[in-house]
């Protein structure tokens, strides 16, 4: 686990004024921060600059001790989980969730343990062999965290993960992320513009307007603003 920190970071994307200006932030190790703001207001640019997908216009990022602001994503140790989930669809879910692995070299049998118990920590040991195309929503949504679960990420980027689920299953998943969050004690980013899941969620939020910080604290606090 790491600690991440946002020192004066901006991004402009060339407009008029930067998607995400002068950040100021820090998550600690274990904590889950949620970016919460309406869309539009720089919340996915603040994750994609700490994944490498876009590079900082100004200001430095610390992932840890190490500032990363020129390290290619595949150097960082983090792992994103998107709304789309963005599994490969010829593949497996047992493949989807082992792909980063084998790419990085780990030997067979560790992939084969570290897969088995994430699936059954995220209840779809009996689902490995399946195809994205036969898994539900919430189903494809589990083994992409699954796939973000077996490399051991330093830090957990969450983008909308749960944006594609109906309400229900969202509500169960809600529940189900706070739990695995505990057990990993995992350090992690989670972008929402869903107030409820950032108010359960969060250990503390970051509020962002325009790509301005409006407020970073405890959810009630930050709620309890007019
Ligand atoms: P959010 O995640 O809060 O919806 P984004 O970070 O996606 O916000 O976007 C912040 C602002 O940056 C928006 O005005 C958006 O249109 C703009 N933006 C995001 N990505 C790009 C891009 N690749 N090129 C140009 N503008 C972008
Ligand atoms: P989100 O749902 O997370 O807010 P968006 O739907 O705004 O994301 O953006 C999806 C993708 O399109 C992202 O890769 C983002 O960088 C890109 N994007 C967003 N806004 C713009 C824009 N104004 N111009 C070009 N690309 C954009």
């Amino acid at each position: 686990m790491s600690s991440v920190r946002f020192a004066k970071v901006t991004k402009s994307y060339g407009g008029a004024s930067p998607a995400v200006c002068d950040l100021t932030a820090s998550i600690d190790e274990g904590e889950l921060v949620v970016l919460v703001g309406p869309s539009g207001s720089g919340k996915s640019t603040a994750l994609r600059m700490l994944a490498g997908l876009e590079t900082p216009t100004a200001g430095e990022l610390f992932i840890g001790d190490a500032r990363v602001n020129d390290l290619p994503p595949a150097k960082r140790d983090v792992a994103m989980v998107f709304q789309d989930y963005a599994l490969f669809p010829h593949m497996t879910a047992r493949n989807n969730m082992a792909f980063g692995l084998k790419m990085q070299g780990t030997p067979r049998a560790e992939i084969a343990s570290r897969v088995e118990r994430a699936a059954s920590l995220l209840g779809i040991a009996e689902l490995l062999d399946r195809k994205p195309q036969q898994l539900s929503g919430g189903e494809q949504q589990r083994v992409a965290l699954g796939r973000a679960i077996v490399r051991r990420p330093a830090v957990f980027l969450l983008d909308e993960p749960l944006a594609n689920l109906d309400a229900q299953l969202r509500a169960g998943m809600r529940a189900e992320l706070a739990e695995l969050q505990r057990e990993l004690a995992a350090t992690m980013l989670y972008v929402t513009h869903d107030q409820v899941e950032a108010m359960t969620l969060g250990h503390r939020l970051v509020l962002l307007d325009r790509g301005v910080v409006q407020q970073i604290g405890p959810p009630m606090e930050v709620y309890r603003r007019p």
